[in-house]
């Protein structure tokens, strides 16, 4: 049993810090929400009064926040000046890959261990305990975490040093992006071709046009029953959260100078179907908007 500090308490946060407390951990939390800090306190949580309190006796502190700028204010203000000697911190937000590398070699800076976890399997894997962690920071600092997230999740990639998680993330998600809008284009065309959605797919998904866009997360209706096409294309994984890890991904590539002119263009899509009003839709519902809808 650790004291564990948990800031970031929305709709992963919650879920995580929840089975934390499951595991007989001391789990004291914070957000700036209050709705979201009395939902963890009804899991079993310790309500602090701000980050300095939560983490000024933790000997880990896990947050979850939104982007970047949130990470940086909350450790370069509030964490590191505050936190206990010898405390491990542990980043799970989705961020760029440079804030993630500049907080912890603030962190460093400070004697502390840090490491960056950004998790992917969504809100129904925070809640069952079955996220995947992507893990960037150094090897003692690894041994540290994982039987932590091993609380949260199942699967624990060790992805190399500061800010490999991320790189991890967004490298795997910008794949998504792109392999999503290419089986949606293909169901597309064979729209209009005449081919029917089921043929294509029992061609496709043996064939090698196969990935898991397809195979798991059909965007059409039928083939595939449990994807979010079944259901009008309720997330899921939202298309506001791919549009945001496809903007890392180039923020990288830019800064990085690696050339990635399909994330490019799976970006700017993702981006007029957010504007059109479906930021809230999964991810797979942008073929709507290619059909024209
Ligand atoms: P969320 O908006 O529900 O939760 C973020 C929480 O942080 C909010 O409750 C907010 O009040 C709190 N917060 C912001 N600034 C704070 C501060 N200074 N001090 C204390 N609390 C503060 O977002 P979420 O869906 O839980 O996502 C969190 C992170 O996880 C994001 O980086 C997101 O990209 C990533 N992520 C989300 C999903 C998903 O399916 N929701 C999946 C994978 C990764």
């Amino acid at each position: 049993m650790a004291r564990i500090a948990f800031i970031g308490l929305g709709n992963m946060g919650g879920p995580m810090a929840a089975n934390l407390v499951k595991a007989q951990h001391q789990v004291s939390g914070f957000d700036l929400a209050a709705a979201s800090l009395q939902a963890a306190v009804a899991k079993g949580a310790r309500a602090a009064a701000s980050v300095a309190d939560a983490v000024k006796d933790a000997e880990v502190v896990v947050t979850m926040l939104p982007a970047g700028k949130h990470v940086r204010a909350v450790y370069e203000t509030e964490v590191l000046p505050h936190v206990a000697r010898g405390a491990l911190l542990i980043d799970c937000s989705t961020i760029d890959v440079e804030s993630a590398r500049h907080v912890a070699a603030a962190a460093a800076k400070a004697g502390l261990e840090m490491i960056d976890a950004p998790v992917s399997g969504g809100v129904g894997g925070a809640t069952a305990g079955t996220l995947t962690f992507m893990v960037g920071g150094g090897d003692a600092a690894f041994a540290r975490a994982k039987p932590v997230l091993q609380q949260m999740g199942k699967n624990i990639v060790h992805a190399g040093g500061s800010g490999n998680g991320q790189a991890a993330k967004i490298c795997n998600n910008m794949i998504l992006g792109v392999s999503m809008v290419a089986v949606a284009e293909g169901f597309m065309l064979a729209k209009r071709l005449g081919l029917d959605a089921q043929k294509l797919f029992d061609v496709a998904s043996t064939a090698s046009g196969q990935c898991w866009a397809l195979t798991s997360y059909c965007p059409v209706p039928g083939p595939v029953p449990t994807s979010p096409a079944n259901r009008d294309y309720q997330a899921g994984f939202t298309a506001a959260m791919m549009l945001k890890d496809l903007m890392l991904a180039q923020q990288a590539a830019q800064a990085a100078g690696a050339t990635t002119p399909l994330g490019a263009n799976a970006a700017q899509l993702y981006s007029l179907f957010v504007n059109g009003g479906s930021s809230e839709k999964d991810f797979s519902g942008i073929i709507r908007m290619l059909d024209g809808k």
